[in-house]
């Protein structure tokens, strides 16, 4: 049986590709016309204006790996979320693991941005995930549940119909080990349980939840098959047309 959540396939380029390479690879992405999902690809900031030109009559969203928490002033190299609206984002990754490891990201500033994100029309795709020692230790139910409340704090349940949620377990991102489909969709679950309890079950229902970790072209349908699994966000995947386009194709659920 279906549910009413339409899946969303993610693309995070991170820091890869030159100017030209960009251009080459969303030559090739503008070829999507009328996909089977929502579809977004998430660029480095300098390249979103001219991805979001080229993007317009696809059915490609265009979105940033990041934004300031802060709205506007002094904050040398930051970039904002007024900023990235202006020139046609429409996504945001927020609190992406590398962020949190590598740039002193934390809980609070997570909240901060996806606040800002919202407050500017965004659409903030937010991460948590464990590392491999939590998931060892069998604390990663807690870890995640503590994540997700502390990401949403005084977020509205209007403010919930915006929000994505990507589970992407630290030890699966990038590494080539992703995780089984029965181990993704429990903690999938366990996200929307913590949902739920934050804003009802009808929330929780519409809320979508993605799965990132090593998701590629040959596991993503089982992995999207999953009840609680409402799409993907893809790193390494996401750089070669032809693997992102057959992730985009399991999509069609
Ligand atoms: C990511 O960085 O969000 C990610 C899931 O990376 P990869 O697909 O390369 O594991």
């Amino acid at each position: 049986m279906g549910n009413k959540r339409k899946k969303l396939i993610a693309g995070n380029w991170k820091m890869n590709k030159t100017y030209d390479e960009a251009k080459a690879l969303l030559s090739e992405l503008s070829q999507i016309k009328s996909p089977p999902c929502d579809v977004a690809v998430c660029t480095p900031f300098i390249y979103i204006k001219e991805a979001a030109d080229m993007m317009k009559d696809t059915g490609v969203y265009v979105g940033a790996q990041n934004v300031c928490n802060k709205e506007s002033g002094a904050y040398t190299g930051e970039v904002s979320a007024a900023q990235l609206s202006s020139i046609g984002a429409k996504y945001v990754i927020i609190g992406h693991s590398e962020r949190r490891a590598y740039y002193g990201e934390t809980d609070d500033t997570v909240n901060e941005k996806i606040k800002l994100a919202l407050s500017c029309g965004l659409l903030p795709i937010v991460c948590v995930g464990e590392s491999l020692e939590m998931r060892e230790r069998g604390i990663t139910g807690d870890h995640i549940s503590i994540q997700v409340k502390l990401a949403l704090m005084g977020l509205s349940k209007e403010d919930m119909k915006r929000v994505t949620v990507a589970y992407e377990p630290i030890w699966a991102i990038g590494t080539g080990k992703t995780a089984t489909p029965d181990e993704a969709e429990e903690v999938c679950a366990l996200i929307r349980g913590v949902i739920s309890s934050l804003y009802g079950d009808d929330t929780a229902e519409s809320t979508r939840i993605l799965y990132g970790g090593s998701m590629n072209a040959k596991n993503a349908e089982e992995l999207l098959k999953k009840p609680d699994i409402d799409g993907g966000l893809i790193g390494g995947a996401s750089l070669k047309s032809a693997d992102f386009l057959k992730i985009v194709e399991a999509g069609r659920q």
